[in-house]
């Protein structure tokens, strides 16, 4: 997910480059996506690159009731500019910078998309996680699946 910008950084302001990638596998942590789509534009800025666009996944975890392992479709949308190294002329600035800012173009003019799909995709995975909305769980005495068998514990 890295790209050379530099020719883009070259061009006028308000041109565009458009890709499309698709990844089989993305970590980020403890979290493991799938299936990964992602469209972006990135558009020439006044001096550095705003990037933007969509991504599509998939993430599997477990239902927090009945512990059955889900799918789950996630999307999402980002728009952050990226920031050229080299436009940050105050050397204190750029070392505050470099330290706090992730969406940086580097030395070599690349970006890497890798913070943008971490970031976005971790925040749109769902606090509560069901395998459907109506799921009725683990019998607490047995653990029998509520949703595939009554048991006679109650
Ligand atoms: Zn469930
Ligand atoms: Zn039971």
């Amino acid at each position: 997910m890295i790209f050379n910008v530099a020719t883009l950084l070259s061009k006028n302001v308000g041109e565009k480059r458009k890709h499309k990638f698709k990844l089989e596998n993305f970590s980020a942590g403890k979290q493991n996506f799938i299936d990964i789509v992602c469209k972006i534009t990135m558009l020439k800025t006044h001096k550095n690159i705003l990037v933007y666009g969509d991504i599509g996944a998939k993430y599997k975890d477990y239902c927090d009731r009945c512990l059955q392992s889900i799918m789950m479709n996630l999307e999402t949308n980002f728009e952050e500019e990226f920031i050229s190294f080299y436009n940050i002329e105050d050397t204190i600035i750029q070392n505050k910078f470099h330290g706090s800012n992730k969406y940086v173009i580097d030395i070599y003019n690349q970006i890497d998309l890798y913070e943008i799909l971490k970031d976005y995709l971790v925040s749109v995975i769902p606090i509560k996680k069901l395998c459907e909305d109506n799921c009725l769980g683990l019998c607490k005495i047995c653990l029998a699946n509520l949703n595939l068998k009554k048991c006679i514990c109650a």
